[in-house]
């Protein structure tokens, strides 16, 4: 289990979230990340002043960021919704490889589906502890 510290910010807006809308895969419907609260739901606790929010990110989890032209080449918007790795592989025509991903951003250090570890060729399991929220909100 994480859990997310929420920072007072009265500025904050529904846009200022960098959270998905849903976290359902736009082509099956799968949930990439059952134990993760969305873009509403980070917004209404802000709103609401609660002081937490938990997030659950282990081995059901596929979230995750490749490079842009990856994302392009699968007829994705940036912030165009969410897909599973086998849907974004069937759009792709190919399996994932390691350098599809960017080994330095902060998701894809994240826990993940077996499927996910192994295409992106390394990955921390233990080390996640607290999701900052703040980081997610755009400056
Ligand atoms: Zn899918």
């Amino acid at each position: 289990m994480t859990s997310s510290i929420l920072h007072n910010n009265p500025k904050l807006t529904l846009e200022d979230i960098n959270a998905p809308v849903r976290w359902c895969c736009v082509d099956c419907g799968k949930n990439t990340a059952p134990g993760c609260p969305t873009r509403q739901q980070i917004f209404d606790a802000y709103q609401t002043g609660q002081k937490r929010l938990d997030a659950v990110l282990d081995t059901n989890s596929e979230v995750y960021t490749v490079r842009p032209a990856i994302w392009k080449k699968a007829r994705m918007e940036p912030f165009g919704g969410c897909l599973c790795i086998g849907c974004l592989e069937k759009r792709l025509g190919r399996q994932l490889k390691p350098k599809d991903f960017d080994q330095y951003h902060l998701l894809n250090g994240l826990p993940g589906t077996p499927l996910l570890i192994q295409r992106r060729g390394k990955g921390s399991m233990g080390d996640w502890r607290l999701l900052d929220l703040t980081a997610l909100a755009a400056t």
